[in-house]
């Protein structure tokens, strides 16, 4: 039987992959007409930044109180985990960000349970970090491998269904496994990767879906799926709810508390645990990398390096002319990897190449189309703002 990778790649090569121009760009970050909702003032700076910066300053001026709060914070975990084996949950991906707060959890005297998804799209250097560091730092690891049948079903109904963040089944997913194992071990900290410094611009609507939307889940792959689902792990916004308000387990952004810089803990991990790094973020996943890098700026005309690269830029880690250097480079850096990654993710769906062609040159549907959370998380988001504000009146 031939071997898919030695097929000829003509549909592979009949899209082409320029993202870059896409009409007006900011001239202090480097978002462009892409984002959604973008307006630009009189000197061309737009909003997506000047928000970013808003914020940003905000927690740059208090971060003495910051660094205070944190050994505070510190401590009421370890209060809180006292006679527990464990006294927080710390989800790991293989990324830099949160290997990181494993890292610095360690650092703090933390004791930290880490727990992994592994949903068949793994880098093997993705595993190489994780066992790596793990094993250097003396941590236990509670990994949960998703059925893959189960996985391949609904990641197949995602893209039939044309809706533009599939990256939502994995990242529900994770959300579920860290709240479900807090819960096990009654534990009330889930410390994550999420971070203002490198991620605090926002992702432009449209780009990505509510993280909890479970009814869009279940909605997509009843139209879509051909088989049951019977053990792929979902959390809906009522779940969420749950566990924050009647479970009182947080989902912390660790990194917050201190003065995060990513190139600086790039650094420390290679050096401390023989961390090995991707060429860009969330290329931890063989997916991931393929969704982010052919699948996003193909079909949808999205470039999410462009957010990334504009925190950096706004948070002064990296000079705009860096980014735009980065940013002018093709998606995939490396044009054997896309050719593999092509071959390799088709053949693991289980779609041909006219299949996969169709689906790439066919207009997107929102995820509100099949029916979603979104408007009920937005309507309890308001409510609990109102109360917030009622309480400290
Ligand atoms: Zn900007």
């Amino acid at each position: 039987m031939q071997s898919v990778a030695e097929k000829d790649t003509s549909l592979l090569a009949a899209h082409p992959a320029s993202v870059v121009g896409y009409g007006q760009m900011c001239t202090r970050c480097v978002m462009d007409m892409s984002a959604q909702g973008i307006i630009f003032d009189d000197i061309g700076v737009c909003n997506y930044c000047t928000d970013f910066l808003r914020k940003y300053s905000d927690i740059q001026k208090s971060g003495a109180k910051y660094l205070a709060f944190q050994s505070d914070f510190i401590a009421q975990i370890k209060r809180d985990g006292v006679g527990k084996k464990y006294d927080c949950i710390v989800g790991v991906s293989g990324g830099v960000d949160s290997s990181y707060v494993l890292y610095l959890a360690i650092e703090c005297g933390l004791r930290p349970l880490a727990v992994h998804l592994d949903n068949g799209w793994n880098s093997e250097l993705a595993t190489h970090n994780i066992s790596n560091l793990v094993s250097q730092l003396a941590v236990d690891l509670y990994t949960h491998v998703i059925d893959w049948e189960e996985n391949r079903d609904l990641q197949r109904a995602f893209i039939d269904a044309h809706v533009v963040d599939i990256e939502l089944l994995m990242d529900n997913a994770m959300l579920s496994l860290n709240y479900s194992q807090a819960s096990k071990y009654g534990l009330k900290y889930i410390l994550s990767g999420n971070n203002f410094a490198t991620e605090g611009m926002r992702m432009p609507e449209g780009w990505y879906q509510h993280k909890f939307d479970k009814y869009n889940i279940r909605q997509i792959h009843k139209r879509f799926g051909v088989q049951k689902i019977k053990t792929h792990k979902c959390i809906s916004t009522l779940d969420y709810v749950w566990y924050e308000f009647f479970r009182k387990i947080r989902r912390v952004p660790f990194l917050d508390y201190f003065s995060y810089n990513k190139a600086e803990a790039l650094k420390i991990l290679e050096e401390e645990v023989g961390y090995k790094p991707y060429p860009y973020k969330h290329y931890e996943s063989i997916f991931t990398r393929f969704y982010q890098a052919y699948i996003l700026p193909r079909k949808f005309g999205y470039d999410k390096r462009k957010v990334h690269l504009s925190s950096l830029v706004v948070s002064n880690q990296m000079t705009r002319d860096e980014a735009l250097e980065l940013l002018s480079m093709p998606v995939y850096s490396d044009p054997q990897q896309e050719k593999s990654d092509y071959f390799y993710v088709l053949k693991k769906l289980g779609f041909s190449e006219q299949e996969f062609s169709n689906y790439i040159n066919s207009p997107a549907i929102s995820h509100a189309f099949y029916g979603s959370e979104r408007s009920f998380s937005d309507f309890l988001v308001k409510i609990y703002k109102v109360v917030k504000r009622l309480r400290y009146a």
